[in-house]
């Protein structure tokens, strides 16, 4: 009996985490394509095609958003709802189980809604047969009855805008994405891009912080606002608990040294990662579930979290063969390279 207490405690606990986690990035999260810093180029078109479709009085095209986690996918389609004055529907594949499911908010959504499906390279084949037809034709087959008395009826849908986001744009079929009419690629933030995202953020959650701190912060971030963001609420913590409140350049410094962060944003695992193909297969090349397994990491992380930005810092590169180092990584890590680096494979450096 205690087990079963614990463990729904446990469990209402996780819970109310991950909902308090979710409210804290929903008050960050900008409401307006203006208050949705940086990503000038995919702002300014946006805003050009958003202006059009309210001017022809129709749905905006479906639109495809590609980009690691945490850049603002889930922001940019609740953006794009709020620009077009529509309803917006929310979901993510991995919720999406059978055909029904996805029937079920299709039938249901409302003439001009946006509807978000997050992570859409998870989509059952099925549901995706199905998506096809509701894009293109706003209709949807659907079976009723078994056997040879079956019969297939078209159902017409209200005409909508779907919103699909991935991290691997690589693992969605081209007849998918070739049906989306806009397509959206999010890139990392430069690092004056992620300072206005956190002056905004130090403002909407009261946290005072000078303007060095923020330059520094923003260094550590990634190039990514929600880490921006979780960062700053750790920050506040350790200003308040450590200092007088303030954010200072200190606090910074010694908040990333405690969380094991360093001034290019990488963290241990990352630092684990290098030193692992380094160490262990003399720089690379090795593949994605040896590499996974030895550091520890799923692949799923190990591909969408942590290589994109290994990869757009320099110290990783992906070949056919496999992840290799380059030779940033060496120097970072301070390993001296012994390895003769040739280019003939299209590798390093
Ligand atoms: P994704 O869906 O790509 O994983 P989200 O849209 O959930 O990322 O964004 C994560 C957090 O980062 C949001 O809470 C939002 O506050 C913040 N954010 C993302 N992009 C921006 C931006 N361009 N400007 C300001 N804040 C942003």
């Amino acid at each position: 009996m205690d087990n079963i207490q614990d463990l729904l405690q446990n469990s209402v606990t996780s819970t109310s985490f991950q909902e308090e986690a979710d409210k804290q990035e929903n008050i960050l999260r900008p409401k307006m394509l203006k208050d949705f810093q940086g990503q000038q180029r995919l702002k300014d078109n946006l805003s050009v095609f958003v202006a059009a479709a309210r001017g022809r009085q129709e749905p905006l095209d479906h639109t495809f958003l590609i980009g690691p986690p945490g850049l603002g996918k889930t922001t940019l389609a609740s953006i794009i709802a709020n620009e077009m004055d529509a309803e917006i529907r929310m979901t993510s594949a991995p919720a999406l189980e059978k055909p029904k499911d996805l029937a079920g908010i299709l039938t249901n959504i409302t003439e001009g809604s946006v509807f978000f499906i997050d992570e859409i390279h998870r989509l059952k084949p099925a549901l995706e047969e199905m998506l096809y037809i509701a894009m293109e034709d706003f209709e949807i087959d659907w079976v009723i009855g078994q056997g040879p008395a079956a019969r297939t009826m078209r159902i017409p849908l209200p005409k909508f805008t779907l919103v699909g986001a991935t991290t691997k744009a690589g693992s969605v079929s081209s007849p998918l994405s070739s049906r989306f009419g806009i397509t959206c690629h999010i890139e990392f933030y430069t690092e004056e891009e992620l300072a206005s995202i956190i002056a905004r953020s130090a403002v909407i959650m009261q946290v005072p912080i000078e303007q060095d701190a923020i330059i520094q912060l923003a260094k550590c971030s990634r190039g990514t606002p929600r880490i921006a963001n979780r960062l700053l609420r750790r920050l506040r913590d350790f200003a308040s608990v450590m200092a007088d409140g303030t954010v200072t350049v200190e606090v910074v410094n010694h908040g990333m040294e405690r969380l094991g962060i360093d001034t290019n944003g990488l963290e241990t695992q990352d630092r684990n990662i290098l030193r692992t193909i380094i160490e262990f297969y003399d720089g690379g090349p090795v593949g994605a579930e040896t590499l996974s397994i030895s550091v520890g990491e799923a692949i799923e992380s190990l591909e969408d979290f942590y290589e994109p930005y290994l990869i757009q810092k320099g110290y990783l590169k992906r070949t056919p063969r496999g992840r290799m180092t380059t030779k940033l990584a060496y120097e970072l890590l301070g390993i001296p390279c012994k390895r003769n680096m040739d280019d003939n494979q299209g590798i390093l450096f």
